[in-house]
């Protein structure tokens, strides 16, 4: 089971690899992000208690943001695998997930940094546009829509995540990188941590992530490991 964390700063375009990640390993991606947002489109208590902390741009706390992920982990499809994008941020993430993990037999195969700096971030992060209906992502700036307002893919309305709103980027810039650096750290002491440059477009993140999870034997879920192959 490969189980694959995508690291970085929000901004240094996680949620741009994660699909392109899954399609080519054949595992889903898991974005807390993602199921934080639809627990509050659905109104669950979960959601309600998240949502104060999301719009305010600040970490939803550890105990909630643990529950709903080895919830979503223990489903029939992240069997063989998961992608990650946005779990751990905390190092008490980092090690609820470790022994959730160790639980099953397994570890986290691989932590990959998306390595970026903070200049960088914000402009990306100011211009960030995401349709209402399936959150397609879109870039004032980098991939603007054909049409300006309107969703390339399905047409419906596009909008700023009140968390991507000027205001309350550098809030949240300030407080997720000195979490992230913790979680950094938690990967690098246990010897899973790569690190790939931000700044390269799109195709070249991708394929250094590639280089990157080759060389620590990682393959497409079904192909047999290094470790399986001997
Ligand atoms: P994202 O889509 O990953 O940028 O996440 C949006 C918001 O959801 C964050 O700003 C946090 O408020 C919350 N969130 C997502 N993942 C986590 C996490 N692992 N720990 C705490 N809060 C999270």
């Amino acid at each position: 089971m490969n189980v694959v964390v995508l690291l970085g700063a929000p901004g240094a375009g996680k949620g741009t690899q994660a699909p392109l990640l899954s399609d080519r390993l054949g595992i889903p991606v898991v974005a807390t992000g993602d199921l934080f947002r639809a627990a509050v489109r659905d109104g669950t208590t979960l959601g309600m208690d998240a949502r104060r902390y999301m719009d305010a741009g600040q970490l939803v706390p550890d105990e909630i943001t643990v529950r709903l992920l080895l919830e979503r982990l223990s489903r029939p499809d992240a069997g063989h695998g998961v992608i990650l994008d946005g779990f751990p941020r905390t190092a008490v993430q980092a090690k609820a997930l470790d022994d959730a993990l160790v639980d099953r037999g397994e570890r986290v195969s691989a932590a990959v940094l998306i390595d970026i700096h903070g200049d960088e971030l914000v402009r990306r992060m100011s211009g960030r546009w995401i349709c209402r209906t399936a959150g397609h992502p879109y870039h004032e700036v980098f991939s603007p829509p054909n049409v300006p307002g309107i969703c390339d893919l399905d047409g419906s309305e596009l909008y700023q995540r009140r968390d991507d709103q000027p205001d309350t980027i550098r809030l949240r810039m300030a407080q997720q990188l000195s979490a992230l650096s913790d979680v950094i750290e938690h990967y690098r002491s246990s010897g899973v941590l790569h690190t790939v440059d931000g700044l390269l477009p799109i195709d070249g993140v991708a394929e250094a992530i590639d280089r990157e999870l080759a060389a620590a034997g990682i393959r497409p879920a079904g192909e047999p490991s290094e470790r399986a192959a001997g």
